[in-house]
């Protein structure tokens, strides 16, 4: 029987991950599905990530050769017609929902795996969290402090963890003899389970702390200052490692992500480091030269430099008044976008120096058709 052994191949073939043919019998599919699931069972591989993703892809392929229907669907739309999101299939843990393993292994399963099924002893280590925030631009710009306010599961104070009075030390379960798994008859088969008492750690304190009853962790309201570097962008998940829950009897804690949103703001648009807005120049000083004011993030509004002939819809950049670089020193830049405002409202006066203006352009001051750039801005009368 072939091997298969495309560990990092994970869009190989399911019909080729167990090594079949393609109109190989339900009989075949499951020798070779038991076959290779012994051999890549991380109980017989225990720390090896190759095997365990092997082992997944393997029982996935099981999953869905073995049920006629999901079989069918996989032949006709490939791994989308059965994968998690496709009709009917979830997601799998260890072996798959839909992998009946009493069935494939029956008995066998207690000499093999040494009464070990599935994926084992859970790990000691607390859950990750996750939570969003949303910040100004002006704290994306300065950096900031939140107070964050959540749930979580921590160590237990009254028993430091350990789940037992002062003084009280861990037993040996008696259900499962330390084991951490007890034997359960199913139809014909002795099956081996998770110790319901012990929770598969095999021992359990005398004298279970009050406060936790025996679990080392309590819930509780949780209070954290995080720091928000400046410069952060929209979307970007910071990790604070070690602030998510404690693992259980005095386990690794999980980590805490915080995605943080950064709120559009009304004035200024941002790309990356830079950031642009519009300053609204009058035509004068369009055509004369002169100086606009434009606002900047960190308060204090710069001054630029019109040149004279500047045009409308032209970007001025004034270096290093953007936001601060997340990696790295400096700052991006402040990009000034020109709105040349036409009035729409003239005084006698200004009128006629226009009109007299305008004489200078054309000659004679007749409207001779095409109108010069002014004649286009205010078109004809
Ligand atoms: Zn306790
Ligand atoms: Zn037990």
């Amino acid at each position: 029987m072939p091997d298969a052994a495309g560990a990092n191949d994970m869009a190989e073939d399911y019909y080729g991950l167990l090594g079949v043919a393609r109109n190989a019998t339900d009989a075949e599919i499951k020798a070779a599905y038991r076959k290779l699931a012994m051999k890549h069972h991380p109980d017989r591989n225990p720390g090896n990530k190759e095997a365990e993703a092997k082992f997944r892809r393997i029982n996935g392929a099981y999953e869905a050769l073995s049920d006629a229907k999901k079989r069918k669907l996989y032949d006709q739309y490939g791994e989308a017609g059965v994968s998690s999101g496709g009709p009917g299939v979830r997601g799998f843990e260890g072996f798959g929902q839909g992998v009946d393993a009493n069935e494939v292994f029956g008995d066998l399963f207690e000499n093999l795996f040494g009464g070990q099924r599935g994926g084992g002893r859970r790990q000691a280590h607390g859950n990750d969290l996750k939570y969003a925030t949303t910040i100004s631009l002006e704290d994306a710009f300065k950096g900031t402090q939140l107070p964050l306010h959540f749930q979580r599961v921590e160590s237990c104070g009254s028993c430091r963890g350990s789940g037992g009075k002062a003084g009280s030390g861990v037993k040996r379960c008696a259900q499962c003899r330390g084991s951490g798994r007890v034997q359960v008859s199913q139809g014909f088969f002795a099956m081996s389970q998770t110790c319901p008492r012990c929770g598969g750690e095999g021992q359990v304190v005398e004298n279970p702390c009050a406060d936790c009853r025996g679990q080392g962790r309590v819930r509780k309201e949780a209070e954290l200052k995080v720091k928000i570097p400046p410069g952060i962008y929209h979307g970007a998940t910071l990790r604070i490692s070690g602030e998510g829950e404690a693992g259980p009897r005095g386990g690794q804690p999980g980590d805490l992500y915080l995605e943080v949103h950064v709120k559009p703001d009304p004035r200024f648009e941002r790309h990356e480091d830079d950031l642009s807005v519009s300053a609204h120049i009058d035509i004068a000083t369009a055509a004369l030269g002169g100086t606009v004011t434009a606002p900047t993030i960190d308060g204090e509004p710069v001054t630029v430099k019109i040149a004279h002939g500047t045009q409308a819809g032209a970007t001025l950049r004034v270096r290093e008044k953007g936001m601060p670089k997340l990696h790295g020193r400096g700052r991006g830049d402040l990009l000034v976008h020109i709105r040349v405002e036409v009035p729409r409202d003239l005084t006698a006066k200004q009128k006629d120096l226009l009109e007299e203006f305008r004489k200078t352009l054309h000659g004679d001051g007749a409207d001779k058709g095409d109108g010069g750039v002014f004649g286009r801005i205010f078109g004809k009368e």
